[in-house]
């Protein structure tokens, strides 16, 4: 009966405290797999909410639940929809049927309920009861709360088995090396694209602008500001490099330029943020130069090579820890690996 699953929960729970996870997804019977909320791990196990927020959000990118996000007026309370991605969260203020005010929901109206999923030994499918008569969000369980307990990502990067072997499949192509120089770089601007894509609250597209190319622009369409999304920004560019060998140092300096330009010098903060998707690894002065730019104007520029994008295809892992981490090591100035050190999964 034990889902090997859990494991995933070491560096959470202690084994006691797995156990009881296990015997209380065991016991849930009919619709109670389809309403599993924080508040209610966190009184059935006696765990804090942020480490239930955590609990869960750690099932969720292991399969065990999946997550419905239940949107409510801010105002009366009442059910408005729901909805099966943060991407169908509607951005435009509307009118609650229920009270007719003129609302725009926020994440904390929307209340985040996990069921168990098909997939795992836990199982039997049912139907899912919505609390209709429940008047607000439970705080605990809103997703403002499990955005405060440092577990964000997960919920805007969730690729599906096929798209990480479309992802494979597009590093391999560019690895091959196949077709004129032009598509080449195409192909590495095509999965930059289609990476970011993947992200749902990301758009993406090559812009021009009146002195520069930028190969893949991408805009922050909720404009959260919770975690990695705060350091990102409303808007940030990438920079493809296709060469086969170490990619200049040059490319950080120029990379810097446009970004600084377009904010004016320093007037104006329109981005902050920059990131460089090299085939090869880049130079070591990649980074010295990043440490340098970000004390000097507060702009972070990461770099990310082939090679760690691959790792992280084949080990399913998320984009948003990888640049959450490469992030926090330009602005730290770290010379420790974050990764070997323990603090990142990915
Ligand atoms: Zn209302």
């Amino acid at each position: 009966m034990y889902c090997s699953h859990l494991l995933a929960l070491k560096e959470l729970l202690n084994d006691e405290k797995i156990h009881e996870l296990e015997n209380y997804f065991s016991g849930l019977i009919g619709g109670a797999t389809h309403n599993i909320t924080v508040a209610k791990l966190s009184k059935a196990i006696n765990i804090s909410p942020q480490v239930a927020s955590k609990v869960l959000t750690k099932c969720k990118a292991v399969g065990i639940v999946n997550a419905v996000f239940v949107i409510r007026c801010p105002e009366c309370g009442m059910f408005i929809k729901k909805v099966n991605s943060i991407s169908d969260i509607p951005l435009e203020s509307f009118e609650c049927y229920g009270c007719n005010a003129e609302i725009e929901i926020g994440p904390s109206d929307v209340e985040v309920i996990y069921s168990l999923s098909g997939d795992c030994v836990f199982i039997e499918g049912q139907q899912e009861e919505i609390d209709l008569l429940a008047k607000a969000v439970v705080p605990e369980n809103s997703l403002e709360s499990i955005f405060r307990a440092d577990s964000i990502n997960e919920y805007f990067f969730h690729p599906t088995e096929e798209e990480y072997c479309e992802l494979n499949r597009m590093y391999v192509a560019i690895k091959e090396e196949k077709g004129t120089k032009k598509e080449k770089g195409d192909t590495l601007e095509d999965l930059t694209k289609y990476l970011f894509g993947l992200c749902s609250i990301f758009r993406t597209a090559g812009i021009k602008t009146s002195t520069n190319q930028i190969d893949c622009c991408v805009i922050n369409k909720k404009y959260l500001d919770y975690g990695i999304f705060g350091t990102l920004g409303a808007r940030f560019f990438i920079e493809c490099k296709n060469e086969k060998h170490t990619p200049s140092g040059s490319y950080m300096s120029k990379l810097e330029s446009i970004i600084s330009t377009i904010n004016a010098g320093g007037k104006a903060v329109c981005i902050k943020f920059g990131i460089i998707i090299s085939k090869e690894e880049g130079p070591s002065t990649f980074k010295e130069l990043a440490v340098k730019y970000y004390l000097s104007s507060g702009i972070v520029i990461i770099s990310i090579c082939g090679k760690e994008l691959k790792e992280m295809f084949d080990n399913k892992g998320n984009l948003l820890d990888l640049i959450e981490r490469k992030a926090t090591e330009v602005m730290l100035d770290a010379t420790t690996d974050l990764k070997k050190a323990g603090l990142y999964d990915s």
